[in-house]
């Protein structure tokens, strides 16, 4: 961009309003951090037009959102469900809410519980929503402004529309892929928002129905249902079958497994004969061979179902088991198997740097989705998106706000926005990419990308019309 152009841009841009939704900065603090520059405040104003595709949440039906808690008034969301059901209580204390207690005796003890989080990730993500949709600075928050806090929070979620006003509006999403682990072969989308993902998760414990404890995940209840014999492995995978197309049929547009959180994600490609052994005992007749031999397996065949209906393959990878979550456990899979597209999640926190190089050198059929990354650390986040523009092309990485609640959505929203401009803007002021560039890089990971690999989401695009069909 000339001098002579940016001037203008300066000028007349409308997004350029000045309006940073940023924490307040300590008066004295210096001017130095690339939030206070000019180009990060241009590309951000950008970023936060932009309508997203947020390719990975967690929403479940508004009835049965897992924050509510029994409060003074009765059942409904309070400051206590927000926090607790927030990724801050993986690794921090909380106060527990104890049913129908008043929120300043619950508040005395709690609002000392986040003296070791005020620098942590896991605490800072939620306070964007906070600070914008409360105007509360959570770091400083008063007795008074808790108690408030605490009113209006229950009071939004009297409605559904709370969440259709934080999600679209407020976080400006225009389609969230939803994946509903907790009933994950209903195929249902609960939100004229959702997208649905088929979540496989559990499929590959098939080898027996003692595995299965919820009927809505039960491939033998499914069988039942659909008149389908389970009585060899063959019929298993014929099930299996029938399943991917019930998904496609129900609008699924992408696979998801978490098995990251059980096992290794070093799958072998075993021999039939060798998992049919396990088919039809339980588990306590097996060896941990067995069952791995058929988890392994199986895996292989919904890799292959992954390519054969056109579903994309969402795989946890990172921070879940340490020891085999690494995405470099997966590589011998996805190079045997080209035609299915490898969606790695997370970034493959801690291994950001491998989950770069398995697209560098697998980039046909693999890519990246940054979903939870700012919100485990927003400065590894940083790192990794500087590093993978630097390796891959800019159509490769999505991202997702992985949360359970609008607040949530709304703080990991606007926490991945922050940090995209900030590694966009850091480009754009060492001289390293034009400013036009940055801008469209930002618009392709919040929004492009995912419509470039799920083309099918083009129809269900209603920003533009203006209305959302609920
Ligand atoms: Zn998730």
């Amino acid at each position: 961009m000339t001098p002579f152009v940016l001037l203008l841009f300066l000028v007349a841009s409308p997004q350029d309003t000045g309006a940073s939704k940023t924490q307040p900065r300590p008066p004295d603090a210096p001017a130095a951090s690339t939030r206070d520059t000019a180009t990060y405040r241009r590309v951000k104003a950008h970023l936060d037009s932009v309508p997203a595709i947020d390719t990975h949440d967690h929403l479940w039906p508004f009835d049965k959102l897992p924050g509510y808690v029994e409060t003074e008034h009765g059942r409904g969301m309070n400051l206590a469900g927000l926090w607790r059901n927030s990724y801050y209580t993986w690794n921090h204390p909380l106060t527990a809410w104890q049913p129908g207690q008043k929120f300043d005796d619950w508040w005395a003890k709690a609002k000392h519980d986040f003296v070791n989080a005020r620098a942590a990730s896991f605490y800072r993500y939620q306070l964007p929503a906070f600070q914008d949709l409360y105007g509360v600075d959570f770091d400083r928050i008063t007795d008074a402004q808790a108690r408030e806090l605490n009113d209006r929070i229950y009071r939004n979620y009297l409605e559904k529309r709370w969440l259709y006003e934080v999600v679209t509006e407020k976080a400006n999403i225009e389609l969230m892929f939803n994946d509903p682990y907790w009933a994950r072969f209903d195929f249902k989308i609960d939100y004229p928002f959702g997208v649905l993902v088929f979540n496989v998760t559990t499929l590959v414990e098939g080898f027996h129905p003692s595995e299965f404890k919820a009927s809505a995940d039960d491939p033998y209840v499914f069988a039942k249902n659909k008149n389908l014999p389970m009585k060899s492995l063959d019929d298993y995978l014929t099930v299996l079958d029938r399943l991917f197309q019930e998904a496609k049929e129900k609008s699924a547009v992408c696979l998801k497994t978490t098995l990251a959180y059980q096992r290794t994600l070093r799958f072998e490609n075993v021999s039939k004969d060798r998992a049919a052994q396990a088919f039809g005992r339980p588990r306590k007749e097996l060896t941990e061979d067995q069952v791995r031999d058929f988890e392994d397996f199986i895996m292989w065949r919904l890799v292959e179902l992954s390519a054969k209906y056109s579903l994309p393959f969402q795989i946890h990878t990172g921070d879940a088991r340490i020891q085999g979550s690494n995405p470099m456990l997966l590589v011998d899979l996805i190079a045997a198997n080209p035609r299915t597209k490898f969606i790695l999640f997370h970034g493959g926190f801690p291994w950001v740097g491998e989950t770069g190089v398995i697209v560098l050198r697998h980039g046909s059929h693999v890519w990246i989705d940054s979903c939870w990354l700012p919100t485990l650390s927003y400065t590894m986040a940083k790192r990794a998106f500087h590093e993978w523009l630097e390796m891959m092309p800019s159509n490769k990485i999505m991202w997702g706000a992985d949360c359970n609640h609008a607040e949530g959505i709304y703080g990991a929203t606007e926490f991945t926005r922050r940090c995209l401009a900030e590694v966009l803007a850091e480009k754009v002021d060492r001289g390293d990419l034009l400013e036009e560039h940055a801008r469209r890089i930002g618009q392709q990971i919040l929004r492009d990308n995912a419509l470039e690999l799920f083309p099918q989401l083009k129809e269900r695009l209603w920003k533009r019309k203006g209305k959302l069909e609920r």
